[in-house]
C-alpha cells in the first residue's frame, strides 16, 4: 500500500498538526476507510468505494451567532489542512440544542467560510451537513448503549446527580437507579422519547464509572427531555442528545479523520473514545473512528471572541450591528478593509499551538497592512482640510487656470497606469502640515520654508489668515517656477518635506469614518471584568474629507492606500459613488505603540 504524497506541505510551516496528518497519511492509519457518499452509519459506508478524501476534518459551528476572528482560525486550519492533503473539510451546522438556531446566522455562516476562500463537503454546490440529521441514529446508538449495559436512565434530580457526582478529590457515589436492568432502562427511555414525563424528570447517563479521576467519565448524561420546537425536526423529539454524546457521533457518522478542536475539550477526549468504540463494537459505526485532536484558541488583545458577549454589544447599540467594521466578526473585518488574503495570512502567522497565549492585535492589522500595500491603488486625500492659496498662481500661470497632474495608481505596479488630476490656485491640504510658528524638526509649511506638494510643484509658505479665535483659516505660498514633478529640472531645488493635496476645483467631498480600537483595555474581558466598561468611547470619529477625483470612480468594497495617511475601503452598506464613505483599515504604520 502506498502512501498518498501530502500536496504543498513543504510550502507551509509545520505544526504538531501536520505532522499528525503527515505520519497517518504515511502509516495509512485511514487508507482503507470507505465512503458512501454522504454521512451514515457503518453499513451505509461499507457499501461505498475507498474515501477519495485522503482525510476528512470538519468545521461545526453553532448557528447561534456570527463568526468572529477566533473561528476565522479554526476555519483557516481545517479548510487549510483538508486543501493541503487532498482531503475534504465538512460544513456542519450543530443544531443539536433546539433553542438557539436562526437561518440569519446559517446564511451568514455560508457567506463568512466562502468569503475566506473555501467551499465545504467536497463540491462547491454541495450542502452544508447537518447534525440533526443524525438524531435518528443518535437514538438507536443510544438503545443500542442501554441494551449492551452501557448506559442507564437516572431518575434523580438534577441536583443530586450534581452532589453525587463528587469531585477532584472525591470520587462519586453511585446513583440507585444504577443498577436497573436493560429491559427497564429501555422502557423508561422509550417513555422518555414518548413524552410521558416531564422536562428534567430524568436523563440517560452512561454507564462508565463514578470513581474515575475524570470527572466527565463519571456517567455523563447523554439525553435530556426538553419540550422544544426544533428548526429542523420539529416537535418530532422531546428529547435531544448532549453536545458530548452527539459531537463524537456526528464526526464519526462522516467519517471524519481528523477532529480539531480548542483545548477546554481535552477532558472530553476519553468519554469521545469511549463512546465511539462501544458504537464500533455494537457494529453501529465504521472503524477506524476520528481522532479528537486540541488546539490553543485565538486570544486577540483589545478583542472579545464570545458570541454572547458581542450579541450583547449589538443589541445594546454599543455597536450599530454585526458588521460595525469595528467588530471582531468576519463580517464587521471585512467591512473594515479585510481582505480573506489578509485573514488568511494572519492564520498561518499565528500558527497553532497547544498552549494558550495572546495574539497582539498589532500582529492581525500587520497582515492586513501588507496584503493592501502590494494591491491597494494610491489616491490623495485631505482628512482635516485647511484652504492654500498660491498668491503668485495668476501671474505665472493665468487667472482661472488648472495644470494636469499625474501620478502612478500603485508605486510597483506600472502595468496599472497613472492617475490623472489637476491643480489650480486654491488647495485643500492638511491643517496639521502648517505651523505658524514651528516645533524643531518640523519641515513642512511655515513661513519662509519650501515643501514640495506631492506630484506638483514646490512651494514657498509667505503666511496665513485666522480667524478671531486664532484658527488658522487660510494659508498663503507662492509657488516656485520650474519645480512641477515630472519636468526636466523639477529637482533643482531641495526641499526637506512634502505634502498631499487636492485641489479645490478638483476635490471630491467624502465621508471618512476614522475608527480606533473598540476597546481601551488589552484584556477587556478577562478575569471577569465588566468588558462594557473597557470600551473606548472615541473608537468612531467622522470627519468630512477632500479626497482625490479619481476616487469618483470608487466602488463599495474597493480598497486604496490614502497616501501618507492609511489604507482605507469604500463602505460596503453606505457609500454610493454621488456620496462617498470611506472606513479607515489600518493606518500606514503601526499605531499601537503610542
Ligand atoms: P463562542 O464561545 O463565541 O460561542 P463557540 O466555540 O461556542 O464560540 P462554535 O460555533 O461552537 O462557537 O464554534 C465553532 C468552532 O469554532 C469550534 O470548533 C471552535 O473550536 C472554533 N472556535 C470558536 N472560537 C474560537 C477561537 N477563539 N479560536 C479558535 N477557534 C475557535
Ligand atoms: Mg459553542
Amino acid at each position: 500500500m502506498s502512501a498518498p504524497t501530502p500536496v504543498e506541505s513543504a510550502a507551509k510551516p509545520s505544526n504538531f498538526l501536520r505532522q499528525i496528518i503527515e505520519q497517518d497519511l504515511a502509516k495509512g492509519t485511514y487508507a482503507q476507510r470507505r465512503w458512501g457518499g454522504g454521512p451514515g452509519d457503518a453499513a451505509h459506508h461499507a457499501k461505498g468505494e475507498l474515501d477519495p478524501a485522503k482525510i476528512r476534518t470538519r468545521f461545526p459551528p453553532e448557528p447561534n451567532g456570527y463568526l468572529h476572528i477566533g473561528h476565522a482560525k479554526s476555519i483557516c486550519l481545517n479548510f487549510g489542512l483538508a486543501r493541503d492533503y487532498a482531503g475534504v473539510c465538512h460544513l456542519r451546522f450543530d443544531d443539536t440544542n433546539p433553542e438557539k438556531e436562526d437561518v440569519e446566522y446559517v446564511n451568514s455562516i455560508r457567506d463568512a467560510i466562502q468569503w475566506l476562500g473555501f467551499d465545504w463537503n467536497g463540491s462547491p454546490d454541495a450542502e452544508p451537513y447537518q447534525a440533526s440529521d443524525y438524531f435518528d441514529f443518535m437514538y438507536r446508538a443510544a438503545e443500542y448503549l442501554i441494551d449492551a449495559g452501557h448506559a442507564y436512565v437516572d431518575e434523580q434530580t438534577i441536583e443530586q446527580i450534581r452532589i453525587n457526582r463528587g469531585d477532584f478529590g472525591k470520587a462519586g457515589v453511585d446513583s440507585p437507579f444504577r443498577t436497573r436492568t436493560a429491559a427497564e432502562n429501555l422502557a423508561r427511555f422509550r417513555e422518555m422519547r414518548d413524552g410521558k414525563h416531564e422536562d428534567g424528570a430524568m436523563v440517560l447517563r452512561a454507564k462508565i464509572d463514578m470513581a474515575s479521576p475524570n470527572i466527565n467519565l463519571r456517567d455523563p448524561a447523554i439525553y435530556r427531555i426538553r419540550r422544544a420546537t426544533h428548526h429542523n425536526t420539529g416537535d418530532k423529539w422531546c428529547i435531544y442528545p448532549m453536545y458530548t454524546y452527539a459531537h463524537p457521533i456526528e464526526d464519526a457518522l462522516e467519517q471524519i479523520t481528523h477532529s480539531i478542536c480548542t483545548l477546554e475539550f481535552e477532558d472530553q477526549r476519553p468519554f469521545y473514545d469511549w463512546l465511539l468504540e462501544h458504537l464500533i463494537d455494537g457494529g453501529l459505526l465504521s472503524a477506524p473512528p476520528p481522532r479528537q485532536y486540541e488546539f490553543a484558541r485565538l486570544n486577540l488583545t483589545y478583542v472579545i471572541t464570545s458570541k454572547r458577549k458581542l450579541a450583547q454589544l449589538v443589541y445594546d447599540h454599543r455597536v450599530s450591528g454585526w458588521d460595525d467594521p469595528r467588530m471582531p466578526t468576519i463580517v464587521g473585518l471585512r467591512r473594515r478593509g479585510y481582505t480573506p488574503e489578509a485573514m488568511q495570512l494572519f492564520a498561518e502567522r499565528i500558527g497553532v499551538t497547544k498552549s494558550d497565549s495572546w495574539i497582539d492585535y498589532s500582529t492581525l492589522e500587520g497582515c492586513l497592512r501588507e496584503t493592501l500595500d502590494v494591491s491597494a491603488p494610491r489616491a490623495m486625500a485631505v482628512l482635516d482640510p485647511v484652504k492654500l492659496v498660491l498668491t503668485n498662481w495668476d501671474e505665472l500661470m493665468g487667472a482661472g487656470t488648472l495644470d494636469d497632474c499625474a501620478a502612478p495608481v500603485h508605486p510597483h505596479l506600472p502595468e496599472l497606469g497613472q492617475r490623472q488630476f489637476r491643480i489650480g490656485k486654491e488647495l485643500w491640504i492638511e491643517r496639521g502640515d502648517f505651523e505658524e510658528t514651528p516645533p524643531k524638526g518640523f519641515f513642512r509649511l511655515f513661513p519662509g520654508n519650501k515643501v514640495r506638494l506631492k506630484y506638483g510643484h514646490v512651494i514657498e509658505c509667505t503666511g496665513c489668515s485666522k480667524d478671531a479665535d486664532g484658527k488658522v483659516t487660510e494659508v498663503q505660498a507662492n509657488l516656485v517656477p520650474d519645480t512641477k514633478s515630472g519636468t526636466p529640472g523639477a529637482s533643482a531645488i531641495k526641499v526637506k518635506g512634502v505634502i498631499t493635496w487636492v485641489a479645490v476645483a478638483d476635490a471630491l467631498s467624502a465621508e471618512v469614518r476614522m475608527y480606533d480600537r473598540l476597546f481601551n483595555d488589552a484584556n477587556p474581558d478577562a478575569g471577569g471584568k465588566d468588558f462594557i466598561e473597557g470600551l473606548n468611547p472615541n473608537s468612531l470619529k467622522v470627519v468630512t474629507a477632500m479626497v482625490e477625483p479619481t476616487l469618483a470612480s470608487a466602488k463599495a468594497d474597493d480598497k486604496f492606500q490614502f497616501e501618507r495617511v492609511g489604507y482605507f475601503v469604500a463602505d460596503r452598506i453606505d457609500h454610493t459613488p454621488g456620496k462617498p464613505v470611506f472606513n479607515l483599515a489600518v493606518g500606514l504604520r503601526d499605531g499601537w505603540g503610542k
